[in-house]
């Protein structure tokens, strides 16, 4: 019977929390294929899949491929685990005239005949089905592995597909995504939810200064997301007033320090009113001018609660490379404009004096303004 082994990783590294990181896995495994009949069972050390429909076994690699948790996958040959079985299934493999080799992993230490000498026995029936094919052990183009596993079964695979790596989705509590239209902050939020956040997102827009299409774009960001993230809650808050407030009353090169901190403040609030332990940004060290080390300390000086940012020490390259993989690149580079872009000052600050930054800020009543975003809130489930 052809079956999906599946792995994961790194979770041995939770000791007693364990348990809940499994069970979370399996719920997450389950959710994405709950459009398919199939049958899905922890066996230990591994999940295995079967009884679906083939038609759909690429569309569930799909699924299975952007579950964070998950390392690797193989579509196996399950067997009983009997010696004469496990050749009869070694020499019905066609390796197509590639090199090879065969790797045994014993988990089940019954089978009689050491891991070494296994996968030389098989390699010699492999070989004889396959006289095109020679020995590789280095670099082989196909790895042949045999995985006799606890219970009775022992599964053979040809191939190998890797998986989102990380941590279970919902194993690490919340995080609150300031989501732009941009490439990074899509990028960021994948990054975290990889280590097992939640991910709910906030965005800003400075409506009727930023259009219509600018927001849907971020909705169709997050939708994208949602491939690796499942559900994303949504928060849309306006903060036009906030720049017009700034436009009017201070010094404008301060714009965008004075609207990141403004940005940072609501965000917390929404952060913690939804149970969110901390902030994620797509910044990048040195990338613009409000990125600079100065703007991070101005913009970080007003939150107590942490922020990540996962893409500090990331080249734009690396991170438009990531953004292609995982599908948010091609909306992320669609031309609608930020609120960040709206009131741009012809020399914003790159090195802000905090002095000055509060000097400007005194200006501001910043509860009100705070508030009035606040009371903005729009929430959409996506
Ligand atoms: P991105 O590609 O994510 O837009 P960026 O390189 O354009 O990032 P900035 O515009 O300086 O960088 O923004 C830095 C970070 O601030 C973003 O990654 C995002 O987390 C947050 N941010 C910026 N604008 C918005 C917005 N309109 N709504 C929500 N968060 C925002
Ligand atoms: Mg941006």
């Amino acid at each position: 019977m052809n079956v999906m082994l599946i792995r994961y990783g790194e979770l041995f590294l939770k000791g007693h929390n364990r348990k809940f990181f499994e069970s979370t896995l399996q719920k997450n495994m389950a959710n994405a294929l709950k459009n398919y009949s199939c049958n899905l069972r922890k066996i230990s050390g591994r999940y295995e899949l079967s009884d679906y429909d083939l038609m759909h076994e690429k569309a569930i690699i799909g699924k299975l491929t952007k579950i964070f948790g998950l390392h690797t996958l193989s579509i196996a040959k399950k067997i009983e685990t009997e010696y004469e079985l496990i050749k009869q299934e070694c020499a019905k493999i066609n390796l197509n005239k590639k090199s090879f080799r065969v790797t045994t992993n014993r988990a089940s230490k019954i089978f009689p005949i050491k891991s070494m000498q296994l996968s030389a026995e098989l390699g010699g029936i492999i070989l004889e089905a396959n006289p095109d094919s020679k020995v590789d052990l280095h670099t082989p183009e196909i790895e042949v592995r045999v995985d006799i596993r606890e219970n009775g079964y022992t599964y053979i695979s040809t191939d190998l597909i890797p998986c989102a790596g990380g941590m279970p989705l919902g194993t690490a509590g919340k995080g609150m995504l300031l989501l732009s239209g941009g490439i990074d902050s899509p990028v960021a939020g994948y990054y975290l939810a990889r280590r097992g956040l939640v991910i709910e997102a906030i965005h800003f827009h400075s409506y009727p200064y930023t259009s219509e299409l600018a927001r849907q774009k971020v909705i169709n960001l997050a939708q994208k997301m949602g491939d690796y993230l499942g559900k994303i809650k949504m928060h849309i808050v306006s903060v036009t007033h906030i720049q017009e407030e700034i436009n009017r009353k201070c010094d404008r090169d301060f714009m965008i320090t004075l609207l990141r901190r403004m940005m940072m403040r609501i965000s917390q609030e929404i952060a913690l009113k939804n149970g969110a332990g901390a902030l994620i940004t797509g910044e990048s060290l040195g990338q613009v001018a409000s990125q600079t080390l100065q703007s991070i300390n101005a913009t970080n000086a007003v939150v107590n609660i942490p922020v990540f940012r996962p893409l500090i020490g990331f080249d734009k390259q690396d991170i438009m490379d990531v953004a292609k993989r995982i599908g948010t690149y091609e909306i992320s580079i669609q031309p609608y404009e930020d609120c960040c872009t709206v009131f741009l000052p012809k020399n914003p600050v790159t090195k802000p004096k905090m002095e000055k930054v509060l000097k400007e800020e005194e200006k501001l009543n910043i509860e009100e303004l705070l508030q009035k975003s606040l009371d903005s809130e729009e929430i959409i489930e996506i």
